[in-house]
């Protein structure tokens, strides 16, 4: 029995003696198997609750989590996985943040840019595979103008009208996200990293600030994006208590998508000596984000496939339900560091497709040609 049953056992001995509170109690702490069953359902736990499974949850109640996730995840989406293909268009960065290995302040980082036509070939290539969405990622890179990043999003849209494309490369002001919304973007990723600002303060430099985080978050919603947002699991000085708190900002700021990982450790960072996040916990934060929006875009991320083989399937399993390969040409694929021994070959390669599309159907999945939109399901909580 560990601290916080013996709690538990003491308040139900308390209030067995006075029935009036047994009912009382009954509603303050369920147990586990209960508290998931009320989420599976509900979709919203509190605080407290959603600490309890995070904290205390056995190896058989995971195992219940994971399925129940799983349950409502095909529900929805059926087996359908959802495939992005991944342009990582530049490794520049202008911010530090302490955990990043192509950070501004990282020498040992060896940079580059793609060009307009690199990134369309790119399209291109993938396409042809079957992508009908494109993810433009990169640093914070002030090379890139806003009016030269609405020219590559039109021609982009322009050329593939029947793919989705998606944004992710930082901080910007709401007239530069709308001149980007109205070039023709449909969706836009943004971590926020921890919901908790003291938290945030320790993972970033002084000058990154977590209320132009969220002000960002909450333009793009403002501007008709689909949004993703998203975490690091185990990053460092991370609680239970920050991982419950961010179920709650996530179910206030209700995402279209979003991206969680292991916390990786890249050597030649500030955190280059911590403990790195585990498999674990990312499927349990998963599948709680399933069971709270139901209907969510959920990667099962590279940073979940590179610390364990069969990462991407357990994270299928756990109720993600998109996987997003690597698009970019292999040459510079391995300059995107952003943690050590990142996976950039095999099936985290677009030109893999066929054998990740195996590997899917080995655990009773398929990968499908499609845009990949939230499937807007009518949750009542
Ligand atoms: S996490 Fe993003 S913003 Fe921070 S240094 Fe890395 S690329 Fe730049």
């Amino acid at each position: 029995m560990n601290a916080l049953c013996t709690v538990h056992y003491v308040l139900f001995v308390t209030f067995y003696i006075d029935d009036k509170f047994l009912l009382d109690y009954n509603v303050y702490m369920r147990n586990i198997t209960e508290l998931i069953d009320i989420l599976s359902e509900r979709h919203i736990l509190s605080y407290e609750e959603y600490l309890e499974i995070i904290s205390n949850a056995s190896e058989s109640q995971k195992d219940y989590l994971f399925s129940r996730a799983e349950e409502i995840r095909k529900k929805i989406y059926g087996t359908d996985i959802y495939i992005r293909g991944l342009i990582e268009f530049t490794n520049y960065c202008k911010n530090d943040c302490f955990y990043c290995g192509i950070r501004a302040s990282n020498k040992k980082c060896e940079r580059y840019r793609l060009t307009k036509e690199d990134i369309i070939s790119c399209c291109s290539a993938g396409y042809d595979t079957g992508y009908r969405t494109f993810v433009l990622q990169g640093g914070e890179d002030p090379f890139f103008s806003s009016d030269d990043m609405a020219d590559l999003i039109s021609s982009i849209k322009k050329q593939f009208p029947d793919c989705a494309l998606t944004l992710s490369f930082g901080e910007y002001t709401y007239d530069t996200y709308k001149k980007w919304k109205d070039a023709g973007a449909d969706r836009y990723l943004l971590r926020h990293e921890t919901a908790d600002k003291t938290h945030y303060n320790k993972l970033h430099p002084k000058k990154m600030s977590f209320d132009n985080r969220i002000r960002c978050l909450k333009d793009l919603k403002s501007l008709g994006y689909q949004v993703g947002c998203g975490f690091m699991v185990g990053s460092p000085f991370q609680t239970c208590e920050h991982l419950a708190a961010e179920m709650i900002f996530l179910n206030k700021f209700q995402p279209d998508m979003v991206g969680i990982g292991p916390f990786i450790v890249q050597k030649d960072t500030p955190f280059g000596n911590m403990k790195s996040g585990t498999l674990e916990q990312t499927l349990i934060m998963l599948a709680l984000i399933r069971l709270t929006l139901p209907d969510v875009l959920l990667p099962a991320t590279t940073a979940l496939a590179t610390i364990d083989p069969f990462g991407r399937e357990l994270g299928i399993k756990a109720g993600a339900n998109v996987c997003m390969p690597n698009l970019s040409p292999v040459s510079v694929r391995k300059k995107y560091a952003l943690y050590d021994n990142k996976k950039s070959a095999d099936e985290e390669a677009a030109e893999y497709t066929q054998q990740l599309s195996e590997r899917m159907r080995k655990i009773g999945y398929n990968i499908v040609t499609d845009r990949g939109d939230r499937k807007h399901a009518n949750i009542e909580q």
